[in-house]
């Protein structure tokens, strides 16, 4: 075969080559002419016109191939790899084609959800030119998109809020490439909208930033509702800081949804406090329910109001009881939400209802107390009275009088004991006078340290504000304090006791009014009072001495308390085991601040004088009494009869009436014998019937010279207290000795002869 030029045509270059070195080597034609790929788009039709125009050059194809039959293949196989060829692109194309006809379609989609959503969605580039923007975009500003890309979106927004659009975009990279804004907008109308945009930026493969992809909403609604929300939220926050007592609402999850001024005050927090356990107990979680009653809880169990009381944390550290009124408050779904709680400080209101209770403890006692004294002096005066008649019936046997006299003492500290009790009966109020209480605390102190192995130092200022106070009360406050430091120091020691002026300012913490007052301290070096007995020591009968009147009674600072109280003042104790003890007394001071020489007793103080101290003897005296008469009216026999003994004993001609009746009618024919009375003896109080008092009252309505004594073993009546103004020659407290008597006796029948 004679083959000059072969032209090899593929569209693949590399074919081409290929099938061009296959023929060389079949063949041996050894020349390549040309391998091109240049003329791909050829290719296919010169073979076609070659095949063609040789097929028409030979007749038909047969012979065509006939003639070519050696090189049938060489023919053959070009097509059949053009044929693969042109089913792989055809598949291609197909493929291609379809894709694009999808993407097509997934573009339309996506721009018909684009359109439809109500949302804004615009693109920008980093300097604000709007490259794309969706119909709902253009339909919020009335503008076709064609007027809107290529401008820059800061013309649709107030200039006062470029900046701040501009600040948002610069901060845009590629570690922060979303941003939010709020801002406002000028709709085509002219009216002012507010916008929030959600926006992500786009980076090219060099990582610079291309363009921003937006999404924003119009909140103008949301931003009436909220501002709405926010006024009433100031009104409501205006109306809980007019309260001035602190207000919390709490939500469900212990979260503090507000406070006012006054809560805020109170625990010295910020606004900034979270939740109520930090705030109320400054605690870092919530509370340990088995110690503190959470008002929260309490209200979601019971889901109404409750009100309960515990201790909160105050700014200064303190500690105080709260009373807390807190009510549920509900969600519009009628689910629990938190509680409104309301807070009240009752420490203090609590502090003054523990010393009232303690006063009405102490007032009730003392009605108990006035009564057994009553009833115990009438006894102590038999025992004493009989003792006496005893004594002058022993005559000179040393030994009995010995043993008389003994019992006689015992008697009379037992009257010392009923004196204490009367300082709690009702009435007891102190009977006041303008006093130094310089000399009294001295004396005092100094009488009650008297014979023990304890040291006395004073430091009491000779200029110390006057007080208007009981000296006898204030002697016996002094007596029970420095008597109680004597019984702490057993083995001796040193009480100091001061005093000094002080003035007392608004909200002190000692609870006193404002004012000027005198402290009086008294330390001791004892044993000192254990933390656990302290809370208890002014209780009446409270004692950790053995009972007994030598030991403890318990009684002695409850009568300091009443006293001092009475007195408008307060008693404090501090003490340290095994160190000592110091009682602080606070007096108010007169508002007369020279005292003077002036210093009136008190009617008390004539009363307690009367009470014999020691154990008085009767020393039998030349009867002078002879043939005078005495009425005695007492519902007790057992007075009766040693009073008409006593009376004999005096040379006495006596009569014993048992009720005021009785003495009434017994007064009224004596006088009818003009036989009458040279005295008479009226017991104050007569049980269910008239008293010394009224009978006294009908005596001198019958005879307006009668001499009236009157007696009792109450010393704390009005009437005794100023027996003479209501027209009584003399008083007899009970106890009472012989001596007693015959001195009253002698007083008044020697006025009665004068
Ligand atoms: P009493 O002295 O009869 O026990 P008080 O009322 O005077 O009653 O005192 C009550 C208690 O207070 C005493 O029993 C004692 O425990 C304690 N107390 C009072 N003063 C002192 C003190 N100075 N030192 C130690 N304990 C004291």
């Amino acid at each position: 075969m004679n083959v000059n030029t072969i032209v090899v045509l593929d569209i693949i270059g590399v074919g081409a080559f290929m099938y061009a070195l296959w023929l060389s080597i079949t063949i041996g034609t050894g020349i390549l002419d040309r391998v091109s790929n240049v003329l791909l788009s050829c290719s296919i039709g010169v073979y076609v016109f070659v095949g063609v125009s040789n097929v028409l050059e030979h007749g038909n194809i047969s012979s065509y191939l006939d003639r070519y039959e050696d090189y049938a293949e060489v023919l053959f196989v070009p097509f059949f790899l053009y044929f693969m060829y042109s089913m792989h692109a055809r598949y291609e194309l197909d493929r291609r084609r379809r894709a694009e006809q999808s993407l097509e379609r997934s573009k339309e989609r996506y721009k018909n959800i684009l359109e439809d959503l109500p949302d804004l969605i615009c693109r920008y580039k980093p300097d604000t030119t709007i490259t794309f923007i969706n119909q709902a975009y253009a339909r919020y500003f009335g503008r076709p998109e064609g007027e809107l890309i290529g401008t820059s979106f800061l013309d649709l927004i107030p200039q006062e809020s470029h900046a701040y659009v501009r600040e948002k975009i610069a901060a845009l990279n590629k570690n922060n490439p979303f941003i939010t804004m709020e801002h406002g907008v000028i709709t085509p109308d002219g009216q002012s909208r507010w916008q929030v945009w959600s926006d992500r930026a786009l980076f090219d493969n060099t990582g610079t930033l291309t363009e921003i992809q937006s999404i924003g909403r119009d909140i103008t609604e949301q931003k009436i509702a909220g501002e709405a929300q926010e006024n009433s939220r100031r009104f409501l926050q205006t109306i809980m800081d007019g309260v001035s007592e602190p207000i919390m609402v709490v939500g469900n999850d212990y979260r503090i949804r507000m406070m006012n001024k006054a809560a805020l005050e109170f625990s010295g927090s910020t606004d900034k406090a979270e939740f109520c356990y930090e705030v109320s107990h400054g605690l870092k979680d919530v509370c340990d329910h088995t110690h503190i009653c959470c008002p929260l809880d309490i209200v979601r169990k019971s889901g109404k109001q409750e009100i309960n009381t515990h201790y909160h944390r105050r700014s200064d550290g303190a500690k105080r009881l709260i009373e807390i009124i807190a009510s549920p408050f509900w969600g519009p779904d009628g689910t629990f939400q938190g509680i409104i709680q309301l807070q009240r400080d009752i420490t203090d209101h609590k502090k003054m209802e523990n010393e009232l209770i303690k006063i009405q403890k102490l007032e009730s006692l003392g009605v108990l107390a006035g009564g057994l004294a009553h009833d115990f002096n009438n006894l102590l005066t038999a025992i004493l009275g009989n003792i006496n008649l005893a004594r002058i019936m022993a005559g000179p046997d040393r030994k009995t009088a010995d043993v008389l006299a003994d019992a006689e003492t015992a008697a009379i500290r037992a009257k010392d004991l009923t004196y204490q009790l009367l300082t709690f009966s009702k009435g007891g109020k102190p009977v006041l006078s303008l006093t130094g209480l310089c000399n009294v605390i001295k004396e005092t102190s100094q009488l009650t340290l008297s014979g023990s192995n304890i040291d006395s130092k004073f430091i009491v200022p000779d200029d110390l504000w006057p007080v208007e106070a009981d000296t006898g009360q204030m002697g016996q406050v002094i007596h029970n304090i420095v008597l109680n430091a004597r019984e702490a120091m057993p083995e001796g020691g040193l009480v100091t006791i001061s005093a000094e002026n002080r003035i007392v300012g608004k909200n002190n913490a000692l609870s006193l009014n404002q004012g000027r007052y005198i402290m009086i301290s008294f330390a001791d070096r004892g044993r000192g009072i254990p933390d656990e007995v302290l809370p208890n020591i002014f209780d009446p009968y409270f004692t950790t001495k053995e009972m007994g009147p030598q030991k403890g009674m318990g009684l002695g600072l409850s009568i300091c308390y009443s006293i001092v109280k009475n007195h408008h003042g307060l008693i404090s104790v501090t003490s340290r085991e095994g160190v000592g003890t110091t009682v602080y007394i606070w007096l108010p001071a007169s508002p007369i601040r020279d005292l003077g020489e002036k210093e009136i007793p008190g009617p008390m103080k004539e009363a307690r004088d009367a009470i014999p101290v020691e154990g008085a003897v009767f020393r039998e005296e030349p009867a002078t009494y002879n043939g005078r008469r005495i009425l005695v009216m007492d519902d007790e026999k057992i007075l009766r009869d040693v009073l008409m003994q006593m009376l004999h004993k005096l040379d006495f001609q006596v009569d014993t009436a048992v009720t005021g009746e009785e003495a009434l009618a017994l007064y009224r024919s004596a006088m009818q014998t003009s036989d009458t009375y040279d005295a008479v003896i009226l017991d104050l109080t007569v049980k269910g019937g008239m008293g010394g008092a009224e009978t006294f009252r009908q005596l001198r309505a019958l005879d307006p010279d009668v001499k009236a004594i009157i007696s009792s073993g109450y010393s704390k009546d009005p009437i005794l207290e100023q027996f003479r103004t209501h027209g009584f020659s003399g008083i007899l407290l009970k106890p009472y000795n012989m001596n007693d008597l015959a001195r009253m006796l002698e007083a008044v029948l020697s006025e009665h002869k004068g």
